[in-house]
């Protein structure tokens, strides 16, 4: 058993390795922790195997990283086959997503799903996360409304983050939105101002930032919302692009 920050530190480590030149650094052997209590002192759990991505997300389900988990049904943890070449990034999970379980499965993710059938993706291809994990809400009425997640919360749950990236290891890593932009790339990015633009970045070879579905979906009229739509699908296929060869230069976009 591993810590999350530990499998967190070896991972880098792995990574390093692999720049260094080792063809299979997750192959190396792991120290193996004691098997003392579920959750370290900071409440992440223990991973059974942090090489396997399911072991991860199993871990995931204890995570008590901040307070979170604590008014959510389940963890989301990031889904989409382990050797995707792309990987999208959005911000938490939303009511739908919290009640099933998977992400960008409500109407932000079925705006996804059609703006990327627009652009020529498939999402199957595709791991698709979010920067956290939990659904944080308020309630009104009964029904439980969308909040923001904090830099704080963002930050404690960017341990997962990093393990998906780590093992998925993607050629090109998509933020939607500004907490997604914000945990993968800092707190100055701007995605009004930048998006759609190429950022170097050592998360991996092509790192992109665009709005968010729900975005879309918050437009004030329909004229808007066909405008909104119609420029989330130009920087989508700009990553379609992007997945069917190298890329030269410092726009993504055509
Ligand atoms: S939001 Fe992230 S860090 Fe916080 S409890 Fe959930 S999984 Fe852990």
């Amino acid at each position: 058993m591993t810590t999350v920050q530990e499998a967190v530190r070896r991972a880098r480590a792995y990574s390093a390795a692999e720049r260094a030149g080792c063809t299979d650094p997750l192959a190396r052997p792991l120290r193996t922790d004691p098997p003392e209590g579920v959750r370290d002192e900071n409440g992440y759990p223990k991973i059974e195997n942090p090489r396997s991505l399911r072991s991860v997300a199993r871990a995931s389900q204890d995570c008590r990283g901040c307070q979170l988990w604590a008014r959510a049904t389940q963890t989301v943890f990031g889904e989409g086959p382990r050797n995707a070449n792309v990987l999208f990034v959005g911000e938490q999970p939303g009511d739908q997503e919290d009640l099933a379980g998977h992400p960008f499965v409500g109407p932000a993710g079925r705006v996804f799903d059609e703006a990327l059938a627009e652009a020529g993706i498939e999402r199957k291809r595709l791991f698709v996360t979010n920067a956290v994990k939990h659904f944080k809400w308020r309630a009104s009425g009964k029904r439980r409304l969308h909040e923001r997640p904090n830099s704080a919360e963002i930050a404690a749950c960017r341990v997962w983050l990093e393990l998906e990236l780590r093992l998925v290891k993607p050629q090109i890593v998509v933020a939607l939105g500004a907490t997604a932009a914000q945990a993968l790339l800092g707190r100055a990015f701007r995605v009004t101002k930048d998006r759609g633009k190429l950022v170097s970045s050592p998360l991996a070879e092509h790192v992109v930032a665009t709005v968010h579905p729900s975005s879309i979906l918050r437009a004030p009229d329909d004229d808007s919302r066909r405008a909104q739509m119609k420029t989330f699908v130009r920087d989508l296929k700009a990553v379609a692009k992007l997945m069917s060869g190298p890329i030269v230069g410092e726009s993504a976009r055509e």
